[in-house]
């Protein structure tokens, strides 16, 4: 008998993703009964889930084998007391190569100074200025996941001293690792470019306060593609206006989209990006959540499962 899979993550990407996750089901021998509406809860097996859908109770879901999120980010998800079916987050190679891209593109433009030319054809000649090199730019990425571990490893590839922090060890070639509280200090102590990609939860709500910010060289970049929440917006305001922080990217925010009259979309040394950094991509994530459906029929253990306690 077919599988109900009932997709709740969006009216608008509905077409697209019908069509890949019923080729990426068949790939795998797996007949689907695919619906963005779900008439019978009690009858539906696997739900495909994004935070823009309304669906906030799990509860009527009796049968359902898991909840696969098409979002790597699951804080909006992942405390809600009626998801009592397993929660898996999207780990997708598009998006991992979109955020690798992304990152290492404004660190680039961050170590070469690149708004100077950019934003700066005034006519005046300006040569003398060696441009510098990234053996000489020490770059501190909070979160060794998925995408911080690839980024790490891109920016490595460049030539960058690259120091990584999470909250487990790790041993990563060519990346410093540390972990904990005392791994934080030493971590923002090198960071000339700080690029936060942890998930929001409640340990990680505010971690770059007025304190942290204290700890990192003056002068240095943050580029923030993580969650907004990460980051208390008044210290990073006095951060920046006190010159410890040169100039911040950041993509996502407390409040999306950020709203008309926030601080951040005036403030010269700060350049907002609507939430852009990494985006799932259909063709890829459409596999990961059929494998995910397979392995469940098969009594495998889901990929990239959620632990709820911890939130990530
Ligand atoms: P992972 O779950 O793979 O990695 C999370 C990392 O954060 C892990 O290294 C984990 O440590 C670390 N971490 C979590 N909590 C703590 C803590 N309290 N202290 C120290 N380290 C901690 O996530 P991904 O790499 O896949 O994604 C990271 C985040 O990126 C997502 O949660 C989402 O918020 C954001 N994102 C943003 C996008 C955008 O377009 N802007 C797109 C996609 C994702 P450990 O390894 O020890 O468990």
């Amino acid at each position: 008998m077919a599988l109900n899979v009932y997709f709740a993550a969006g009216k608008d990407i509905w077409p697209e993703y019908r069509d890949a996750i019923r080729a990426a089901s068949a790939k795998r021998g797996l007949a689907v009964n695919l619906s963005d509406s779900a008439p019978d809860p009690a009858a539906v097996d696997y739900i495909v889930y994004a935070p823009t859908e309304s669906l906030s109770d799990f509860g009527p879901f009796t049968r359902c084998k898991a909840v696969l999120s098409l979002w790597a980010g699951v804080e909006r998800i992942a405390p809600n007391p009626t998801l009592t079916q397993p929660l898996c987050r999207m780990v997708d190679d598009g998006l991992t190569e979109g955020m690798v891209e992304w990152v290492t593109g404004h660190v680039l433009r961050h170590h070469l100074g690149m708004d100077a030319h950019i934003l700066g054809q005034d006519g005046v000649w300006r040569h003398g200025v060696k441009p510098p090199l990234a053996r000489d730019r020490r770059v501190t990425i909070l979160g060794l996941g998925e995408l911080g571990t690839s980024c790490a490893k891109a920016l490595a590839q460049l030539n960058f001293p690259v120091t990584g922090w999470s909250r487990t060890e790790k041993a990563i070639e060519g990346i410093a690792c540390l972990s904990g509280e005392a791994g934080l200090a030493e971590a923002l102590a090198r960071a000339d470019i700080l690029v936060t990609l942890l998930p929001r939860t409640a340990a990680t709500e505010n971690l770059m306060n007025a304190e942290r910010f204290a700890c990192m060289p003056m002068g240095s970049f943050l580029i923030n593609p993580g969650r907004g929440a990460l980051i208390d917006d008044d210290a990073l305001l006095a951060a920046l206006d006190a010159g410890r922080i040169a100039q911040a990217t950041l993509d996502v925010f407390r409040v999306e989209p950020l709203p008309p009259g926030h601080p951040f979309w005036a403030h010269p040394k700060v350049t907002v990006t609507p939430h852009v950094a990494a985006d799932t991509r259909t063709a890829t994530a459409a596999g990961v959540v059929a494998e995910n459906i397979r392995r469940g029929e098969a009594g495998e253990p889901f990929l990239y499962l959620v632990d709820r306690k911890l939130g990530y």
